[in-house]
């Protein structure tokens, strides 16, 4: 296809990324060894077999494939516990669920890392007064900006956080459609720390979302209660075809599996539709998949930076999530680069992404998504609200080789729109 043939400016900057990346591509590829074994010992601690996948339907009353599952993610994810479920229709479904659960009437959630991200901002009734949200249950909510070097604000935290009626500590460890940085997870522990210290009946809740995979420590290994996200995110490994997880402390998932479904029956319930093989080879995949997100990633971090634009995280810069940021400064730009990405997308690449009113945002966002999975972001997706400074939000990639194409064909886009 013509409009996929790459300049050959552009060919011999992307071998140049490539080049000055390598030991980043190492250590990227350290990390996904590591959480590999990780997964395959605790498939192996659960014996799974082929048994696991074969699943129920109905009630779904002993479904040996979910709950091994469940004690899988609790292994991964440094847990007591875990709850793997289709049920949750979203990201913002399974943290809403978490966040529910660990709270009553009376109680306090304090954000420790700023606004949440978009979705959830309906959640807590501060933004429309959304009818079951939880300032319709007599829940409070209040939050502890990110300090003027980007980090959470410690003192601010622990100051917030000793109230009496705060019941839960929400942080968020990927950086979302803000414009603050990813937090690692040695960031997460020392909060949590922080926390405990004022108000040891406080869980800490992590929207981990993005975040999975990409170091070798999970929220809950450094502190955390409770940590909840998207399947078809991190760790679905582009396999999972929907759903969300959660995984923490075992009095707190319990808790949540009540939420889900119904105080009584919990997780015992729920039907896996012989979609399990899915969910597992999803995880087993994850590891892998999030190391080719993180090298397009960083290679795309090169060759927009030497393009002239201002990216977060830098090529050579730590991360602590999959996404990168662009800042285009102006719709066309933006709007070029995301048609680029769109283009040379497996699905859908005769489609021109438009912005669009979507659920749960407040202003248009425009979404290039060519993904076999609706709306996976482990997949080479970028995203962006169309507000000032038209930030693109790039992230994904299941293979570096399709997503290196991507980054180069978009930045083609750019080249092209700039003459
Ligand atoms: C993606 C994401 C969510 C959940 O979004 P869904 O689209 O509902 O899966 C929540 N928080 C952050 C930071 C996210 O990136």
């Amino acid at each position: 296809m013509d409009s996929l043939i790459i300049p050959e400016r552009l060919v011999a900057l992307g071998s140049k990324a490539e080049g000055e990346a390598d030991l980043i591509f190492k250590e990227i590829g350290a990390v996904s060894c590591f959480n590999t074994e990780k997964v395959l010992k605790a498939f192996r601690k659960n014996r799974v077999s082929d048994a696991c996948f074969s699943g129920t339907t109905g009630y779904g009353y002993s479904d040996m494939g979910r709950d091994a599952l469940d004690r899988i993610y609790a292994d991964v994810f440094g847990a007591e516990a875990g709850l793997v479920r289709l049920g949750f229709v979203n990201g913002t479904h399974a943290i809403c669920c978490a966040i529910f659960s660990s709270l009553k009437q009376g109680d306090v959630l304090l954000s420790a890392t700023g606004p949440l991200y978009d979705t959830l901002r309906n959640v807590t009734g501060q933004n429309t007064g959304n009818r079951g949200a939880l300032s319709d249950y007599g829940i409070g909510y209040a939050e502890v900006q990110m300090g003027e070097n980007g980090l959470p604000d410690i003192a601010g935290i622990k100051k917030a956080a000793a109230g009496k009626n705060v019941k839960a500590v929400f942080i968020q460890r990927s950086r979302g459609y803000g414009d603050r940085k990813a937090l690692s997870c040695g960031m997460i522990g020392e909060i949590a720390e922080e926390v405990k210290k004022v108000n040891p009946n406080a869980s800490v809740i992590v929207d981990n979302c993005y975040g999975e995979f990409v170091e070798k420590t999970e929220p809950c290994e450094a502190g955390a209660d409770l940590v909840a996200g998207s399947l078809i995110k991190n760790p679905g490994g582009g396999i999972a075809p929907g759903g969300g997880y959660i995984a923490g402390r075992e009095d707190l998932v319990k808790a949540a599996a009540f939420r889900l479904t119904v105080p009584g029956i919990g997780g015992e319930c729920g039907a896996t539709y012989g979609q399990n093989r899915l969910l597992y080879q999803g995880l087993f995949m994850a590891p892998h998949v999030v190391s080719q997100a993180l090298k397009t990633a960083v290679f795309c971090a090169y060759i927009m930076e030497k393009l002239g634009f201002e990216v977060s995280p830098s090529y050579n810069e730590k991360r602590y999530d999959i996404i990168q940021t662009i800042k285009f400064g102006n719709e066309k730009m933006l709007l070029e680069f995301c048609k680029g990405i769109q283009e040379s997308s497996p699905v859908d690449s005769f489609a021109t992404p438009e912005p669009w009113d979507m659920p749960g945002y407040d202003c248009k966002v425009v979404m290039a998504a060519g993904a076999f999975i609706q709306g996976s972001s482990i997949e080479l997706s970028c995203d962006a609200p169309m507000r000032e400074p038209y930030t693109a939000y790039m992230q994904g990639g299941l293979t570096f080789e399709s997503g290196r194409l991507g980054i180069l064909n978009a930045a083609r886009r750019i080249a092209e729109a700039a003459l």
